[in-house]
């Protein structure tokens, strides 16, 4: 019988988390204050996040070690299976070797909960009693909820507000935890009763939630913010991804020619590509990496690599990364987890050296190729996971096309067993592409701060 599943066993999950800032051959530029346009400074970071995260923030260290408690509840899904797509390489006719790494088997369905739990850990060591988060389409918070429940501590989630009305089985599931779920934007806090003043059917936006959890967790000493994506730390958490894919790839005797993952923040994609980048960074070994974004918020592949706030309401630091704007509104795609106007500026950065590649792709693309794939793995993906899934497919047909075979491997961020509203309207041909939204863009863009100037 030919291997489909290369498991790892069971207590052999990494370490360590591993810090590409440690291999890049150019830092980071700095965070700057909005303020002063200065770079900031851990004591800035305090009144929002643990100490322990900052220092994992701004750390050079290869290797960051992984505490026991947190070992002991990644344990339960972790390592996490590599699957060789035989079914979808007949099906496509392809000569390509498609693989892919499956996150959905955290209980909380995604990648998410990797970060979710080393944070709330760190939170609840140095003395938070409450979290404080966004969520678009329920993902992150239900991560969180579910690893604020593990460490006994309590999770408050603005969730942008359509999905809050359009995804009532998420918001089940964090109530369920014993979060308290808030639809953003809300009369809870300053920033949210100025956007309802002014537009009163404000739908939400990533950005706006962001800054009511960031408000909520400043003006409470007791509460702390936690973010999904975007940041270093995050990223980093997620790198026991990549770790595992490595030793499974090894397992396999093969070595991906080709890394892929959707972006939506960045985190995903960082868990799964960093690895395999440090050593392309230190050992020269040659891969393509690429970051798969949808076309309706396009930030690697339109967006300039500028100074940016990271919210709507302009109360986090400006970070330097590629963006469409902070008031930028994305189009209602169903990959909730992809509708931000930024990208993690150490992803961003990679990109600038050259050592990523990144693509759009359109909604009717994403979910035909993820019909493809659930007809064929028997795995529904997560509507952003559809994204990597487009592009690998696109790359094992070049293959074909070409007649050479190449080894892809992509990750599967998560399933979308939450998102058959999607599915179905997919099928019943209601969804449709967006055009480039250039002028929303464009408007968005002169907003950005003068540090840029
Ligand atoms: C949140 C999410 C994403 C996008 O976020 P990244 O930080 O870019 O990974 C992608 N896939 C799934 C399943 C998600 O939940």
């Amino acid at each position: 019988m030919e291997t489909t599943k290369y498991l790892l066993p069971e207590n052999n999950i990494p370490r360590n988390w591993y810090n590409i800032a440690a291999d890049l051959p150019e830092p980071l530029a700095p965070p700057l204050h909005p303020g002063t346009g200065q770079p900031i400074g851990p004591a800035d970071l305090a009144p929002l996040f643990p100490m322990a995260l900052i220092q994992q923030e701004v750390s050079t260290e290869r290797y960051i070690a992984i505490p026991e408690e947190v070992l002991a509840v990644y344990s339960q899904w972790r390592p996490s299976p590599l699957i060789r797509a035989r079914r979808l390489e007949k099906a496509l006719d392809t000569p390509a070797r498609i693989y892919y790494k499956y996150e959905g088997v955290s209980p909380v369905g995604s990648h998410k909960a990797n970060t979710a739990v080393p944070q709330a850990y760190y939170n609840k060591m140095e003395g938070a009693k409450r979290l404080a988060t966004e969520t678009g389409a329920g993902q992150w918070g239900s991560a969180l909820a579910m690893a604020a429940a593990f460490f006994d501590m309590e999770c408050q989630v603005f969730m942008v507000k359509v999905s809050y009305h359009q995804k009532p089985y998420r918001r089940g599931l964090m109530e369920t935890f014993g979060a308290s779920v808030i639809a953003s934007p809300s009369n809870q806090t300053a920033v949210g009763r100025a956007i309802l003043a002014e537009h009163p059917d404000s739908p939400g936006s990533l950005g706006i939630a962001i800054s009511e959890a960031v408000e909520v967790a400043v003006s409470d000493a007791e509460t702390k913010y936690a973010l999904g994506s975007v940041l270093n730390h995050v990223l980093l958490h997620q790198t026991v991804i990549g770790q595992e894919a490595l030793e499974q790839m090894e397992l396999a005797n093969d070595y991906p020619d080709v890394v892929i993952a959707c972006t939506g923040g960045g985190s995903n994609f960082a868990g799964l590509a960093f690895p395999f980048i440090g050593r392309k960074l230190r050992d020269g070994v040659k891969t393509r990496i690429i970051a798969v974004e949808p076309s309706a918020c396009p930030s690697l592949t339109k967006g300039p690599f500028a100074y940016d706030f990271g919210d709507t309401g302009h109360l986090t630091p400006l970070v330097k990364m590629n963006t469409l704007g902070s008031t930028f509104v994305p189009a209602g795609i169903h990959a909730g987890g992809l509708r931000y106007h930024g990208m993690a500026p150490m992803v961003s950065h990679l990109l600038h050296l050259g050592q990523i590649e990144a693509v759009a792709v359109n909604q009717l693309e994403t979910f035909a190729s993820g019909v493809k794939f659930t007809r064929t793995e028997g795995i529904l993906p997560a509507p952003e996971a559809n994204h990597a899934v487009a592009i690998a497919i696109r790359e094992a047909l070049r293959c074909k096309e070409e007649g050479v075979s190449r080894t892809i491997l992509f990750n599967l961020s998560g399933h979308g067993n939450f998102d058959l509203q999607a599915y179905m309207d997919y099928q019943a041909g209601k969804l449709h592409d967006y055009e480039y939204p250039a002028e929303e863009i464009a408007m968005a863009l002169a907003g950005l701060p003068n540090v840029n100037s």
